[in-house]
């Protein structure tokens, strides 16, 4: 088998990323840094200047200006838990490290919490990563192609049409030499021409020069200032051109991840963070060790979320 030297990257280990990680008193410091970069930040008057009011085990920063106490982390995405945020930090390692996905039931058997917490968990470590996801734009030459998730197979294209399947788009950018850089999946409410429209100008940097399989809705990628290029492929399924091979791996890995970690879960609610999670790792697949860094900081500075909200009820 070929040397492929994104799989044998070094990556951090379990061990190197305890003796960053493993205390209550590394992780606070590591949400500290992430929230407030520059110093303390009052939440309701943006002042700096602040005491720490130490009571028990609880260090609240009290705002010179209004007085108010602020936790560390109040308002962030770990706010209302009760876990220690070594728990926390582990689930943010396991996630970032499963190539293919982990499931709320394995993250519940390895870092041992109960099954509501850990799904509660892993969906908010998912929204954090999706939300970074959706922040970026592709540009350069991008090939497009529509694909459906909840079919016959997943993560795959089981016909244009189908029904209760959730329809996205994936999108992968090349370099000059016609290597992915990065990679969008972002579901749709459909292939039409306003639905693309949206979806470029939300997704694609202007002049971005898009290639598709020429099914007639991406055209409308134009009206977001990107040119497009139809590649029409007749009775040949775009995933054996070479044209397609990159936005084929992708839908191919999307599959494998879809199959192998998740089986099933709830498509039509949750699809948004379940791509925006994969197309997170896919981003970062050049540098693991990095990943989990930017992965901490971008859990850290998570805002918080009701489980009515999270859980879309
Ligand atoms: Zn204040």
């Amino acid at each position: 088998m070929a040397y492929n030297p994104i799989q044998f990257q070094q990556g951090m280990s379990l061990p190197e990323f305890l003796q960053r990680f493993g205390t209550e008193a590394a992780c606070a410091e590591a949400v500290r840094r992430a929230r407030w970069p520059g110093g303390f930040v009052c939440p309701r008057c943006n002042s700096g200047a602040h005491c720490i009011i130490v009571s028990g085990s609880r260090r609240l920063y009290q705002c010179h200006a209004c007085h108010r106490q602020t936790s560390l982390t109040a308002g962030s995405l770990f706010g209302s838990t009760k876990l220690p945020l070594t728990i926390w930090f582990l689930a943010i390692y396991l996630i970032s490290q499963a190539k293919t996905g982990l499931s709320a039931l394995e993250l519940k058997r390895q870092v041992g919490v109960s099954y509501p917490t850990a799904w509660l968990m892993h969906h908010k470590i998912m929204t954090a990563m999706a939300t970074r996801e959706a922040q970026h734009r592709l540009s350069g030459t991008v090939q497009v192609d529509d694909a459906y998730l909840g079919g016959e197979r997943a993560g795959g294209k089981p016909g244009r049409g189908s029904e209760n399947k959730i329809p996205f788009v994936a999108a992968v950018s090349l370099n000059d030499a016609g290597n992915p850089l990065y990679v969008k999946v972002t579901p749709v409410p459909g292939f039409t021409s306003d639905a693309i429209s949206k979806w470029a100008r939300a997704n694609l940097a202007p002049g971005a020069d898009v290639l598709s399989d020429g099914l007639a809705c991406f055209a409308a990628v134009t009206e977001a200032g990107c040119t497009h290029r139809a590649e029409v492929v007749g009775q040949r399924k775009p995933r054996d051109l070479p044209q397609f091979k990159w936005v084929n791996t992708v839908l191919g890995n999307l599959k494998t991840m879809v199959s192998g970690a998740y089986k099933a879960f709830g498509y039509s609610k949750y699809a948004d963070r379940y791509l925006g999670a994969f197309a997170y790792r896919f981003n970062r697949r050049f540098d693991l060790a990095d990943l989990v860094v930017q992965l901490v900081v971008d859990v850290c500075r998570g805002k918080a979320a009701p489980e009515r909200v999270i859980r879309h009820a």
